[in-house]
């Protein structure tokens, strides 16, 4: 295994993919000082990428602002078709991409080539929606005048995104704040800026004007202060924990920016009575291990009726053994490193805890030779709320499989939690199912699917999840302002 990571980037056929440089006015700055990029299945260095300052976020903020004016006023069109044009490049060089993905993240390669895909597809929907900023006219209140509402740019814009989706979250981002006429720089997550960077060089080669597109890497803390406080940046998004996104909140009031927050979820999975069971398996284990556990998406809290519980947790337990935990590598890998070891950690932590206060731990056995960013895939049953693992999300591949008895209680309980990203229900009542897709407390609900997410759907959490939307006539709105004129006394 050790190795296998930087043998596959040294045969890349773009070198410059792995160069590590950051996007700065229109250069490719290299910097004095630089990180080393680590392959999280391995722990080996594979690369090393420049270590941005204040000074050269200072330098991206002036850029930016300086190339506004010209990126708002192309038109729409011709903005939609650079977006066109660096979609299709992400796609011409996905398998080098997803290399990169699954080298720095961990994640299965196949995987790292759906992202890449999906990731593409934003630039793709927003380049078309971008035309589509419509604006309103108003029936007028008062004799004799015209109501507009014009949907502008809101100006700069910051986007700090996180390590478990490199290249999609980017995109997300980006897609929606350049189709808007909003100048972005991107901040990536400091454990995964290959891929970040490389999808930085397709920009600059689909035409994406000098500062348009701008991207560092560096310190977190150092490189979102200047992007916090200073008033050119007008907006910002993030994703990642609820915990920095409450920090970025707090340090984006002091210049009232508009911000946009993709945060934690814990998301409830239903499984009702009535269900086919194996419908219902098939969507936990695809709501529970994609990105090896680490999603916010992911199902967290896996409520099943009583009647058929046992049987749940069999079929459930047999599917999950089959999973192949490796090097995300290796052709037969379902199941890779955690990017993080502290994810891992928190993982194995809420397995102790869920084990000492009575949950069954069925898990295939630890494999020593594996490095400590594995966490083999576990289930728990007979999980209470009183558990860590039922109170705190989960970033890996743990599922917590707790027994209900009614629809009114699982309701309350499902709720009864800060998060509010994503649910899903699974039953074959179509009352039910109508019933609890009005009263689940979260911004996404699946109905008897595991899958739902892609460009056109407004992505977004309630509570303490999120604020604002991605993807969607909602996403491109974030980066737009609205602004009301009345003529007044022209239809006199
Ligand atoms: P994190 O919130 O610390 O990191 C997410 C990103 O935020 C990182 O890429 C980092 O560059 C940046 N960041 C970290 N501290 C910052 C700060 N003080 N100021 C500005 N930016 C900062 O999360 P983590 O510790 O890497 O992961 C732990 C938890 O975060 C996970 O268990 C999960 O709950 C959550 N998470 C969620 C998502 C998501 O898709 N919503 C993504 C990543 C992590």
């Amino acid at each position: 295994m050790v190795g296998l990571a930087s043998r596959h980037l040294q045969n890349l056929r773009r070198r410059d993919f792995v160069a590590g440089a950051a996007l700065i006015d229109g250069c490719w700055i290299a910097g004095e000082n630089r990180d080393v990029v680590v392959d999280p299945a391995t722990g080996e260095g594979i690369a090393d990428v420049a270590h941005c300052h204040v000074a050269d976020m200072n330098h991206a903020i002036a850029a930016a602002e300086r190339s506004f004016q010209a990126w708002r006023e192309l038109l729409p069109a011709r903005r939609g078709a650079i977006l066109k044009s660096w979609a299709s490049l992400m796609l011409d060089h996905s398998e080098e991409l997803a290399t990169l993905v699954t080298s720095e993240q961990g994640k299965p390669l196949a995987e790292a080539r759906h992202e890449i895909a999906y990731g593409a597809g934003f630039l793709e929907w927003f380049a078309a929606e971008g035309e589509r900023a419509y604006g309103e006219t108003i029936p007028s209140h008062q004799p004799g005048s015209l109501l507009h509402v014009r949907m502008q740019p809101i100006g700069v814009a910051a986007a700090i995104t996180p390590w478990n989706f490199p290249v999609a979250m980017i995109t997300r981002k980006a897609g929606a704040a350049l189709a808007a006429g909003c100048p972005v720089i991107v901040k990536p997550a400091p454990e995964t800026p290959l891929s970040a960077l490389a999808v930085a060089r397709l920009a600059v080669e689909a035409g994406v004007p000098r500062g348009v597109f701008q991207m560092l890497v560096g310190d977190p803390i150092e490189l979102s202060k200047p992007l916090l406080h200073d008033t050119r940046i007008r907006a910002l998004s993030f994703t990642g924990s609820t915990q920095v996104g409450r920090l970025l909140l707090e340090g984006a009031a002091e210049t009232v920016k508009r911000v946009s927050l993709e945060l934690g979820g814990h998301a409830p999975f239903l499984v009702f009575d009535d269900v086919d069971l194996d419908k219902a398996v098939k969507g936990v284990m695809a709501a529970k291990f994609a990105t090896s556990g680490q999603d916010c998406l992911a199902a967290n809290r896996i409520y099943v009726q009583k009647s058929i519980y046992g049987s749940f947790v069999d079929a459930f337990a047999a599917a999950m053994t089959q999973l192949k935990v490796g090097h995300g590598l290796e052709r037969s890998t379902d199941i890779g490193p955690m990017t993080k070891v502290s994810v891992a950690n928190k993982c194995r932590i809420q397995i102790e805890d869920a084990a000492a206060k009575g949950a069954r731990v069925i898990s295939a056995n630890q494999d020593a030779s594996l490095c400590p960013n594995f966490v083999l895939p576990t289930l728990l049953s007979d999980v209470t709320e009183d558990m860590l693992i039922a109170r705190e999300e989960t970033f890996g591949p743990v599922a917590a499989v707790l027994p209900f008895d009614s629809e009114e209680e699982v309701v309350t309980r499902a709720n009864g939690n800060e998060m509010g990203l994503a649910g899903y229900v699974y039953t074959d009542s179509l009352r039910r199912a109508l019933r609890l897709s009005e009263k689940i407390e979260c911004g996404m609900v699946g109905i008897n699917t595991a899958s739902f997410t892609g460009p056109p759907i407004p992505f977004g959490g309630w509570k303490q999840s999120g604020l604002g939307r991605e993807g969607s006539r909602h996403g491109l709105a974030e980066y737009m302002e609205l602004k009301y004129v009345c003529f007044g006394d022209v239809l006199a």
